[in-house]
């Protein structure tokens, strides 16, 4: 195989990208100067060095820090309300919400969502990490508020039920409050895409 063919592989690999979109990127790169071409590639090096889980919020993430820590920039930052955690489903939500600068807790991703009927939901997503997190921050009296901002999907519903549900039994009722992103205002929406106004609403009339 060359290495545009090679290339077309790799390519292949993101999630969403098909063979022809695939090419599409290899077509742009041979056209390119070779100037964009450096910078990618010393991108990917910086990362393939850099890029690190946090052991809290289990983001990946591939800023500098990253060297030294294995806790990201967010979970580090002191002025954020460490008593508050969003549970979210993945990276791009976290971006999203993070872009409307409206949110100052912290995060939780679960890396994925259960759909209706799933045997073993616990294989799915990150509830024995988020278990582990509530209990440490329990132990610690460090927790005030847990909000569920999920997809409102089937499989949503289904997540935030299973972790609702495992959440509760650790937590004790009443001593944290449990709440859900408002639904009507961000119906059919997904929080990847979400706008400031929107979030700042959903956020505002949470319950
Ligand atoms: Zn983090």
């Amino acid at each position: 195989m060359n290495a545009t063919e090679r290339l077309t592989e790799l390519f292949m690999r993101f999630p969403g990208i098909g063979p022809k979109q695939a090419k599409r990127f290899v077509y742009y790169l041979l056209r390119e100067h070779s100037h964009f071409k450096e910078q990618l590639i010393s991108a990917l090096e910086e990362l393939k060095f850099t890029g690190r889980q946090c052991d809290v919020c289990f983001r990946y993430f591939g800023d500098k820090s990253a060297v030294q820590d294995a806790t990201c920039s967010i979970c580090k930052d002191e002025t954020r309300n460490r008593k508050t955690v969003m549970i979210i489903e993945k990276e791009l939500d976290l971006d999203a919400i993070e872009k409307t600068a409206s949110y100052a807790g912290i995060y939780f991703i679960l890396g994925g969502l259960i759909p209706p009927l799933t045997e073993k939901p616990s294989e799915l997503i990150r509830i024995r990490e988020l278990v582990a997190m509530l209990h440490q921050k329990i132990s610690n009296n460090d927790i005030e508020e847990i909000i569920f901002a999920l997809p409102v999907t089937d499989n949503g519903d289904v997540t935030r039920e299973y972790v609702e549900k495992t959440v509760k039994q650790i937590v004790g009722i009443g001593k944290v409050k449990l709440s859900t992103l408002a639904r009507g205002l961000s119906s059919g929406l997904e929080l990847e895409y979400v706008d400031k106004n929107t979030f700042k609403n959903a956020f505002e009339h949470r319950g």
